[in-house]
């Protein structure tokens, strides 16, 4: 899986990491060659497109960290970029709904259409107990009925007795019908499938849906068909409604482009991948896990986690100590207004402190929010470095140059050097009691 393209990938990587500064032209010589291994992979042009243009853009405003070589830097916003083309979250099945739960499998004939059915017929069975039928819509070929048949004597899994004659509309609602009596808690339907999408089989899908009401419609596509798969699962989308993918031979396949557009193309979550023919070869499929295969620089990715880690530790640790000392000056209050917003702002701050529900509601009451910490960075900004380092040397003419610089008026400008006071006043006796470091860390 994603063998050739991890192979190009690693080599145009490898060659940035090991260098102890980049120029933007040596990004955008990587970017490029990161671009034709994408599209020779057989990724979506429009996909690819999107993909080095956020990395270029990210890796342009990157902040490079302490310990941290520009090379690795990008790698991490490759891999990143990675994930949030895949979908940055594993989306399993969902079986939230009253039982039986209906799962209409559909796709092309030889798809894999039968094999998965039964692979996740299984996978319910013995992983989470649920008692499961399966039933084969495939009146065309009877084989692929008898096939359903001993898939599911080989797992273990009931199937729908074959009663000659009936339309696949028909056995859905028998399927239906039988699922509630057995106490069924699944009913996967295995439709017919057909070599090429054509009008009968969308209006055949559009009945059986009607008829069964699928919590779960999933497209079983084959990987190795590259962009097909793409359209397919853009053409089944607009006809009948997906609610996931499954995407088959996902063992073949060294390029595996389309498991890389599908999500970002039809906006549906691959929620499976075939990687066998054996009925325990389906794997579920977890964005980042995939971009870590792909990529194959786990560590790297891992180090500028931890690096970006230590430097925001490091930034706290040095900010409390600062507060503890009661030095806590305009500069330090910017840093920590602006870090608020980066967290959401007030909102955001004080939901992830236990308790400070009411102190939101205080603060709110007293006109303190994101609004006015919005404007009061810009007060902040209108100063020179001399009076953010020493506040007291702020008068009158001062503050008027001040109020001019940032809109706002005398008043304003007080307010805020009369809390920025009370603040450090309150962190200078809170480090005294020593508990000033573990609240405001809180706070970064
Ligand atoms: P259907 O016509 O869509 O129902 O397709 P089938 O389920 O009959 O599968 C067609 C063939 O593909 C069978 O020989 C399967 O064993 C094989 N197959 C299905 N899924 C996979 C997979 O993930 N990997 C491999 N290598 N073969 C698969």
């Amino acid at each position: 899986m994603f063998e050739s393209l991890q192979e190009r990938l690693g080599s145009i990587l490898n060659g940035l990491t090991g260098r102890g500064a980049l120029s933007e032209a040596d990004v955008a010589a990587a970017l490029r060659e990161v671009r034709r291994a994408l599209l020779e992979a057989d990724v979506a042009l429009d996909v690819v497109r999107s993909f080095t243009d956020k990395v270029r853009e990210r890796a342009v405003g990157a902040a490079v960290l302490k310990s941290i070589k520009p090379g690795q830097m990008v790698v991490k916003i490759v891999h990143d970029e990675l994930v949030a083309m895949l979908g940055e979250e594993g989306v399993p099945i969902d079986l939230n709904a009253p039982a039986p739960v209906v799962i209409m499998m559909v796709g092309l004939q030889g798809s894999g259409k039968t094999t998965t059915s039964a692979k996740i017929a299984r996978r319910l069975t013995d992983r989470q107990g649920k008692k499961v039928l399966m039933a084969s819509l495939d009146t065309r070929r009877p084989a692929a009925q008898e096939q359903l048949r001993q898939l599911g004597e080989q797992v273990k899994v009931a199937t729908l007795p074959v009663v000659a004659g009936q339309s696949p509309v028909d056995i859905a609602r028998r399927a239906v019908h039988a699922a509630k009596l057995g106490g069924h808690d699944v009913l996967i339907l295995d439709t017919a499938g057909r070599t090429h999408i054509d009008e009968p089989l969308m209006v055949e899908m559009a009945e059986i849906k009607a008829a069964s009401n699928p919590h779960e419609i999933l497209l079983v596509a084959d990987s190795l068909t590259g962009q097909d798969a793409v359209n397919l699962a853009r053409n089944f989308d607009e006809r009948v409604g997906i609610t996931g993918l499954v995407l088959t031979r996902m063992d073949g396949d060294g390029r595996g482009g389309a498991a890389l557009s599908m999500r970002a193309v039809t906006g549906k979550p691959i929620k499976l991948i075939g990687t066998g023919e054996k009925m325990d070869a389906l794997e579920e499929f977890y964005p980042k896990r995939i971009a870590d295969r792909i990529l194959g620089m786990g560590d790297i990715v891992s180090l500028v986690e931890k690096a970006a880690e230590t430097i925001d530790a490091e930034k706290a640790a040095a900010m409390a100590k600062k507060m503890q000392s009661g030095k806590f000056d305009l500069n330090d209050l910017a840093d920590q207004l602006g870090q608020m917003q980066k967290m959401g702002g007030m909102g955001g701050i004080m939901g992830m402190m236990p308790g400070m529900g009411k102190m939101k509601d205080q603060m709110a009451a007293a006109g303190l929010d994101d609004r006015m910490f919005k404007r009061q960075l810009a007060i902040i900004s209108s100063m020179t470095r001399a009076e953010r380092a020493n506040p007291d040397i702020l008068k009158h003419s001062r503050k008027k140059r001040i109020a001019a610089g940032s809109g706002a008026d005398a008043a304003e400008i007080n307010k805020l050097l009369k809390m920025h006071r009370g603040m450090a006043d309150m962190m200078k006796a809170m480090g005294g009691k020593g508990k000033g470091g573990g609240m405001m860390r809180g706070l970064m």
